[in-house]
């Protein structure tokens, strides 16, 4: 296994669409292997292939890991989704505070649907179902966004993403001037 590099904002991958796998096979499970590694390293909850620069539409996500004594996080229930489709959603909405790999150090409030059915393919190339609520909800549309070029901050107002982004890049500037 592998980490990957991981692209941030503003580059411009993660504004492109990615394409549809048309062949679940090793390669494609040693990568999906390789992006929950990375996205473990970066403490992440969630990775599309977008923000490792692969335009393919996958993601993978652990939700539920939790911190052991020494404040490392262990791994909770990995899911590797190919292909993912959201095929239903209900009509009520909830507000999450989300942050994301790609736009580092920053988190935002974003409204998004609180239930969601999504079909997949898993590692095996298996189609399954998933219906998440809350805070898996979250974590899929999130993820989900990434593979149609859109981030979390896309959600925001116009006012909010400026006030973000500008913190995004003090925070660089300042981690700059220490280097
Ligand atoms: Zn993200």
């Amino acid at each position: 296994m592998a980490i990957l590099k991981l692209f941030e904002y503003p580059d411009k991958i993660l504004t492109q669409k990615a394409e549809p796998v048309v062949k679940v096979d090793a390669d494609l499970e040693a990568f999906l292997n390789d992006m929950l590694q990375t996205m473990y390293a970066d403490r992440g909850v969630g990775l599309a292939a977008p923000q490792v620069g692969v335009l393919k539409r996958v993601i993978v996500i652990d939700p539920f890991q939790e911190e052991d004594e020494n404040g490392v996080l262990k791994k909770g229930k990995p899911m590797f989704l190919v292909n993912p489709e959201i095929i239903s959603h209900s009509e009520e909405t909830i507000f999450f505070c989300e942050g994301c790999l790609s736009v580092p150090g920053q988190r935002a409030e974003v409204e998004r649907f609180e239930k969601v059915t999504v079909r997949y393919l898993d590692e095996k190339g298996v189609q399954k179902q998933i219906e998440a609520e809350g805070y898996v909800s979250v974590v899929l549309q999130h993820e989900i966004d990434h593979l149609d070029g859109i981030l979390y901050i896309d959600h925001l107002s116009r006012l909010k993403r400026n006030m973000l982004l500008k913190k995004l890049e003090k925070m660089r500037a300042s981690q700059k001037a220490k280097e």
